[in-house]
Formats: structure tokens, sequence, C-alpha cells
């Protein structure tokens, strides 16, 4: 029998093909409740993975057996009962050392993505300990894929059609006039579910942080097919010029939305950017958003899977900066109410009702905080981890690990990123109604990522002086005459919210 893990739920997991399982073999599926009481979960993700699963059972009929079990191995031993399994390469190091140490139990390759990892490999050992680029692996991913190609060049002579995106948004509007995003419909089995979780929190079994609203993400394949079409046919043409823009009434913007349902399974990454290329063929959306779109899935998402098993099992501790702070008990229950900055108070309001944020509030609001307030690296992943719907082991090490927190020391990034709040007022609409202001380093109106971006700076000036991107600023410290009123200040401020 085949077994499929909770993020293995569309077509291309339980189909024939390349070392994949014959067409009608048994299939199994384990709900194991250790992966609830291991963490605490938002809610509406929770209930996302729980949903998605039983939907994709109720589909598959009797060709699959649904065990609900406390762990995995129980589950798997009810349900095979000594029968040899096959499994596609899971998604952690954690899985994989389950299925690697269970007896008869093979694990294929992995699927759902667009690189087979040997290949990875391969280009990447290629650079001779040289820097990894994400760019150089896009342009060999497209090059390799024809993807946006005209023959060998780059559709439009260009691979990067950035400096036509990453604008500021719209001043005079508080919502991007774009097609509203596919939301799906709850049923039957979304009520279920949302039975079960009062009772196991009721029970005192696992404990969930966030609100569990109405679903707002696709749990089935016809729905995140769904969710697909209504972006590229409504929104993809508007997805590049503000792909890096915050607006306090739209967190949505243009974003796509997709990627839980990619990091479910639901969708494959190939349909994704296939789907986004023939709109632009047809002169249904620009190049610069499609690229824009494109170099999100094939460049960063496969680029950040890779890594995760490239960079190898010891990443994880990867602590460059010294990080050793602790999260605050505001930030772990998600307490929105007791943050006056209005750009961190709009961002994590969003995470509580939603488990979702575009990759902007994530790296310059969230991380950003994290990092200048020295947070352990460690336990901002396991909170990016918990709290986002779209949150797994394998993406959450290198997109926090490396690039929100720099904790690897620049393996992944040339730069930490981290901003006072000139960025924020340019590239949102957040700081305008703010209590704070992003000129003031000091006093009552100090805006905390301004003062945060110094105070980081000056702890780690000796690092990073050395790096080409971030030395004209750390030469700045010692002109700055407020710097000793600068470090008292975050001093006092300690962890307590912004
Ligand atoms: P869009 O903006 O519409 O982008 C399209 C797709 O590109 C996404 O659906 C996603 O599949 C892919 N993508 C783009 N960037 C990345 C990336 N860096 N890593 C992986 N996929 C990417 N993405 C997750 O899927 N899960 C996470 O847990 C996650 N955590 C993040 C944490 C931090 C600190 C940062 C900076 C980024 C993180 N991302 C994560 C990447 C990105 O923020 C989300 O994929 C994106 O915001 C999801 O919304 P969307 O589907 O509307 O994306």
């Amino acid at each position: 029998m085949h077994w499929l893990f909770g993020d293995q739920l569309g077509p291309h997991f339980a189909g024939p093909g390349e070392d994949g399982p014959a067409r009608d073999a048994p299939l199994l599926m384990v709900e194991a409740r250790s992966v609830f009481r291991r963490r605490r979960f938002h809610r509406a993700k929770a209930h996302l993975v729980l949903s998605a699963m039983r939907h994709r059972a109720a589909e598959l009929g009797d060709r699959v057996t649904y065990v609900r079990a406390g762990t995995y191995r129980e589950g798997l031993e009810r349900a095979a009962r000594g029968r040899p399994v096959t499994v596609h390469h899971p998604t952690s190091r954690r899985a994989l050392r389950l299925v690697r140490g269970l007896p008869g139990v093979t694990v294929g390759p992995a699927r759902g993505f667009l690189v087979p990892m040997a290949d990875f490999a391969g280009w990447a050992d290629g650079h001779g300990g040289r820097r990894l680029r994400q760019e150089d692996f896009y342009h060999w991913v497209r090059r390799g894929h024809g993807l946006l190609m005209d023959g060998g060049e780059p559709a439009g002579g260009r691979w990067n059609l950035d400096h036509d995106n990453r604008e500021p948004p719209p001043r005079d509007t508080a919502a991007l006039e774009v097609g509203r995003p596919y939301r799906p419909r709850e049923d039957d089995i979304d009520d279920e579910v949302r039975h079960d979780l009062d009772r196991w929190e009721r029970d005192g079994d696992v404990s969930f942080v966030g609100r569990d609203g109405p679903r707002l993400f696709p749990a089935t394949r016809a729905e995140a097919r769904r969710a697909l079409r209504r972006f590229v046919t409504h929104r993809l043409a508007t997805f590049g010029p503000y792909e890096d823009a915050m607006l306090a009434g739209d967190p949505v913007m243009s974003h796509s939305l997709l990627s839980s349902s990619l990091n479910l399974g639901l969708l494959d990454p190939a349909e994704c950017v296939g789907e986004a290329e023939k709109a632009w063929r047809a002169g249904r959306a620009p190049l610069n958003s499609v690229e824009g779109f494109v170099r999100q899935i094939a460049g960063w998402r496969e680029y950040v899977w890779q890594l995760y098993w490239y960079f190898g099992e010891d990443y994880r501790d990867s602590n460059a900066l010294g990080h050793t702070a602790p999260l605050p008990d505001w930030w772990n229950d998600l307490d929105a109410d007791a943050v006056r900055a209005n750009c961190l108070r709009t961002v994590l309001a969003q995470v509580r009702d939603t488990g979702w944020t575009h990759h902007i509030p994530r790296l310059m609001i969230l991380g950003s905080h994290a990092l200048q307030r020295g947070w352990d690296p460690a336990a901002v992943t396991d909170w990016f981890h918990r709290c986002f719907v779209d949150g797994y082991d394998w993406v959450m090490l290198p997109n926090v690990v490396g690039m929100s927190q720099y904790a690897d020391g620049g393996r992944m990034t040339t730069k930490p990123y981290t901003s006072g709040g000139a960025y924020v007022n340019r590239m949102s609409d957040l700081c305008g109604p703010c209590d704070y202001r992003p000129g003031d380093r000091t006093g009552a109106h100090a805006c905390p990522y301004t003062a945060g971006y110094w105070a980081f700076l000056d702890r780690h000036r000796d690092l990073l002086a050395g790096n080409q991107r971030v030395a004209r600023p750390v030469r700045q410290l010692d002109r700055l005459a407020d710097l000793a009123e600068v470090r008292e200040q975050e001093r006092e401020r300690g962890d307590a919210p912004p």
C-alpha cells in the first residue's frame, strides 16, 4: 500500500508514474494527534490541514484506509499490518527519519517540486564553494524547464523585471482595484473538524492560538484549481507592480494566496507557472507581473526547498548573531491589541485572524522586529511554523533562519533584512495614523523600527562592518549624536510590546 502524508494531497502524489503507486494501489493516510500536541499551532492552520486530509480521504473512498491515531507509527502498524508500504519522500527531516526507520517502508523520490534534489546538488556543487545565488538558480530552472523562454533567451530579453515592480502602494486608495481572491465555502467536513478541535481543546489535549473563523484557504484540489484560475484570470495582471507594498485595508492586494495549496500538495508548481505563462502568451497579463510570479514559485519556492535539504541538519541551529532572547508572551499569544505601533499591530492582527500575511509584512515587519530585539532564531522559526497556514519545516528554515534572521551569517542572503520606519512608511499606508514617527529615533514618538534598526547595527557593528551592503549605515553610527540615548531607550524597552 502507498502512504500519503497530509501535505501530499493532490493527484500527482497518488497517481502512477515513475516510482509512484500503481493506478489502483490501496492508499493509507494517518491523522496523528501527536503532530498537534507537539506545537501550539494556529487554529486556522490545524483546521485547514485536517479539513484537507479528510476531504481527500472522502474523495478517495474505499481506496484509502484513513487512520486516526496517537502517532504515525501506531497508525501505520494498525493499517498496514505488516504489508509493505511505499511513500514519497516526506517534506521534513523528522518525517524522513521516521519513514526510513520503519520496517517495510520504501521511500521514493519527492514530488511536488520542479527540480529533483540530485540535480540541485549537482548545480550547487558545481559552484565550487562560491556563494549560491537565488538569481543564478532561477535562470538555470527557467532554462531547464523552458519557462518564459524565447529560444535560448529570456522572454522580453531580460531575466528579471524587478525594476518595473516593487512600487509603493497607490497613495489615494485604501485598496488595490483588483478582483477579489477566491474564498471557499465550508461544508460538513469543516463542521466536523471544528467540532473535533473544540473537543480536543476542551479536553486539554491540545492548545491553539489565533482565530478559526470561516476557512479561507482551499482544502480540496477542486477549490485550489478554482483559486488558481481566479488568480490568473483576475489578479495576476496586477501582481508585479505592488508585490512589495502594504495597505492596511487590503492585506492581500494582488497576491495569489496559493502557498497553502501548493504546500498541501493540492497544486503542482508546474501547473501554476504554466498557467501564468499561458496568460502572458495570450496577452492577458503583462510580462512584469508574470515574470514576478514565476520567480516566486520557480525561483524562491524551489530554491528554499532545495536549500532545506542541501544545507544539512545543523542549519536549524545556526545562530551567527548569538541571539538568545525568548519570545515574549504578547508575541506568542498574537496579542495585537497590546501593540501601539500601527504596522506591527495591523500585521499581528492579520496573523491572529487569518494565519496569513504576505511576504513583506513577514520579512520587514514581523521578522525585522524579532531580529532587532535579538530573539532566539530557533524560537522565531518555530513561531512562524506554528502561526502560518502555509508553514512547514522545509519552508521555514531557509526563510526564517536564513532570510529573515540572518542566523546563518549570510549563507542565504547577502545582508540582514531589517530597516527603519522610513522603509515601512514608503511601502505602506501604515505610518500615517501611527503614534510613532518614522523619522524619530528617540523621544516619546520614536519609531520602534527606526530606533531598533540603529540599535541592531550598533550591537553587531563588528560583524557587519565588513559587509558591503550595510557598511555605509554602520559607518553612519559614529555620526549619530543620540546613539547613547538610542541604546538606553532600547534597553529600557526590553521585550515590551512597542
Ligand atoms: P505570492 O506572493 O502570491 O507568491 C506566489 C507563490 O510563491 C507563493 O504562493 C509561494 O508558494 C511562493 N513563494 C514566494 N516566495 C517564497 C519563499 N520565500 N519561500 C517559499 N515559497 C515562496 N512561504 C510559505 O509557503 N510558507 C511559509 O511558511 C513561509 N514563511 C515565510 C517566512 C518569512 C519570514 C518570509 C520572509 C517568507 C515566508 N514565506 C513562506 C514566503 C512567502 O512569504 C509566502 O509564500 C507568501 O507570502 C504566501 O502568499 P501567496 O501565496 O499570496 O504568495
